[in-house]
Formats: C-alpha cells, sequence, structure tokens
C-alpha cells in the first residue's frame, strides 16, 4: 500500500505559505482552550479528473461549526471553497485528504478575551484507505460519548477530539484496531472518528438517530445510496450489537470499515456504564464475522463507485477540479 504523504503547501489565511512556515502561537484561544473547527474532506481521481466528494456539505458543516464559536468570518465561504479547490491543485496529488482548520489565534490568555481574528488554514495530503481488507477489532470504550446539552456534537470542535482520542488510545493500548463508545443511556453512539451501523436479522440496516452522535457525511450517503435494504435510525442497546449479524463504521477517512469482533471487558469496569447496560452472559467478546460480511462488502463497492464517479445519479455530489 502506498503510504500518506504530506502536502507541502498549507493556504494560511489567503496565502500559500511552506507546511514548515505555518505556525501559530502558543499562547492563544485554540492552543490554550481547543476552541478550534475543523472538517475532513476526500478528493479522489476520477474518469473526467480530480474530484472533490461532497464539498457542498462539508463546507455546511464548517459554516455551522463556526457559527457555533462565534467565529467571524474574514473570508466569505464562497472564498473558503476555492481556497480548498487552489489547495488540492497546488499540492498536486491525485488523491487524498483536505483538512480545513478555523481557529482563534491572537497571542491572548483567558476566557473573558474577545478573539476577532480568526485564521484559516486548509492543508491537503495524500492519504490512502486505510483498510486492508480485514475486518476490526473493537472494544466498548469505558469512555463516554460527550453529552448534547453540554455543546452541540453536531459542530466539528476539537475540543470535543479528546473523548475521541482517549477512547482511541486506550483501545490500541488494549491491541484493538478501535473503539465503539456508548452515549449517556447506555446505547451504542459511534466510533471515535465514524459512524457505526448494524445489520440485523433480517437484513435491515440501522445507525443511531443524531442526538449523540457528529452525523457523518458517509453516514449519509450510506442512507441515501442503500435502496436494496431497509435502514432507518434506531437506539441500538448492547444486546442489539451482540445480535447483529454484520456492524460496520462509516467516516470520510476510513470510508467503510467491517467490524469483526467486540469486547465490552473494559467498559463493564465502568459503574456509570454498568448503571444503563444489561451485559450480555458468557463470552466477554462477540464475534460478529471474521470476515467482512456481503452487505458490508456490497456497500464499500457502491460507495467506491460513488466517491469515484462511477454512477451518474450521484455526480452531483462531486465537484470536478
Ligand atoms: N463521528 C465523528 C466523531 C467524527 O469525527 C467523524 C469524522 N468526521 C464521523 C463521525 C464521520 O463523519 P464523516 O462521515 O462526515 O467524515
Amino acid at each position: 500500500m502506498m503510504k500518506a504523504k504530506e502536502g507541502k503547501y498549507v493556504w494560511l489565511n489567503g496565502k500559500f505559505v511552506d507546511i514548515k512556515k505555518a505556525l501559530i502561537p502558543i499562547k492563544c484561544q485554540s492552543v490554550q482552550y481547543g476552541f478550534s473547527g475543523f472538517e475532513g474532506i476526500r478528493f479522489y481521481k476520477t474518469k473526467k479528473g480530480r474530484a472533490i466528494f461532497r464539498l457542498e456539505d462539508h463546507m455546511k458543516r464548517l459554516e455551522y461549526t463556526m457559527k457555533s464559536l462565534n467565529m467571524k468570518f474574514a473570508f466569505s465561504l464562497n472564498e473558503i471553497r476555492k481556497a480548498i479547490i487552489k489547495t488540492v491543485q497546488k499540492n498536486g496529488f491525485e488523491e487524498g485528504y483536505i483538512r480545513p482548520w478555523v481557529g482563534y489565534t491572537e497571542r491572548k490568555l483567558g476566557l473573558d478575551t474577545n478573539p476577532t481574528k480568526v485564521t484559516i488554514a486548509l492543508f491537503a495530503d495524500y492519504w490512502p484507505l486505510y483498510f486492508l481488507g480485514k475486518s476490526l477489532r473493537v472494544m466498548i470504550s469505558p469512555f463516554v460519548r460527550l453529552a448534547p446539552e453540554s455543546f452541540s456534537l453536531h459542530a466539528k470542535i476539537a475540543g470535543h477530539y479528546v473523548n475521541s482520542y482517549l477512547a482511541s488510545q486506550e483501545a490500541k493500548s488494549n491491541g484493538f484496531d478501535t473503539a465503539i463508545l456508548l452515549d449517556r443511556y447506555g446505547n451504542v453512539a459511534e466510533a471515535p472518528v465514524a459512524n457505526i451501523f448494524i445489520v440485523n436479522e433480517y437484513n435491515e440496516i440501522g445507525t443511531p438517530g443524531d442526538e449523540c452522535i457528529l452525523p457523518g457525511i458517509t453516514r449519509d450517503t450510506i442512507m441515501k445510496i442503500c435502496k436494496d435494504y431497509y435502514t432507518a435510525e434506531i437506539d441500538i442497546s448492547i444486546e442489539d450489537l451482540w445480535n447483529a449479524k454484520e456492524v460496520f463504521i462509516t467516516g470520510t477517512a476510513a470510508e467503510i470499515m467491517p467490524i469483526g469482533s467486540i469486547d465490552c471487558f473494559h467498559a463493564r469496569l465502568n459503574p456509570s456504564i454498568n448503571e444503563h447496560v444489561c451485559w450480555p452472559t458468557g463470552s466477554r467478546t462477540k464475534i460478529v464475522n471474521v470476515k467482512p460480511g456481503p452487505i458490508t462488502k456490497k456497500l464499500q463497492k457502491l460507495y467506491s463507485q460513488v466517491v469515484h464517479g462511477e454512477i451518474t445519479e450521484y455526480e452531483h455530489w462531486l465537484t470536478y477540479i
């Protein structure tokens, strides 16, 4: 597999600078308080050249994130959109990942300051898919997904990712590929940077409603392109997860990844989770399926055709550059 490669040029507040010179002060709200937002967007090689997938939807989410953080727009959304395209062109990769970042970077401390200067940075890297044809081994995390009452989880805010990061780190240090986080009622919420789907015994596909998750653009894509099976937003209990025939996670970076096994040992050690969950009896690990299941495989293929512009019906999601 090709290795990820960092783009050389960053679009920083209107100008391209070398990645090594794209720096911000240590003493600013974004660094000190996690007060920044970002997006993750993929672009693909297609028969008609490179295309950014669902750029408009990522722009809408970026706008929502910026508004949630009371950020004043130094650039219009249209200017940011054009700059994203230029950043892809300037870095020259045929396919990859774009990371727009917005933050307060004035050299100030304290929550009572009124930062006005918003820094916008755009990066574009070559970033191949991680999927290696195998199913993931995951653990249910003892870290509970953030409560939506604290702050909108629909905004993609850097500070939220401490929760995702710790859950992911813990999973990896215990030998798992990633984690599944439960919400505060003990229902399945999402993975650290991906949404989750289950397939039940009737081949119906379910994903948690959007209350306690970041409702992903890949999740939305799956719900829209999956016409052969019934799909719905549902509450997913641990029992539903244990009874699922197939489980997969979705996200821009990961696309669609099958889950092969789920371990509940660590989550059972958290008393506040135990209060809400009726754990399965018997083995601590549920083997979903060793190889990716047939529906997951079908959706992976369909998704790949959609993002590569092979299905006319969905070409409106592509911004050719
Ligand atoms: N949940 C979280 C917490 C995420 O960070 C992501 C990645 N953006 C997702 C879900 C999936 O979202 P998308 O499909 O828009 O990448």
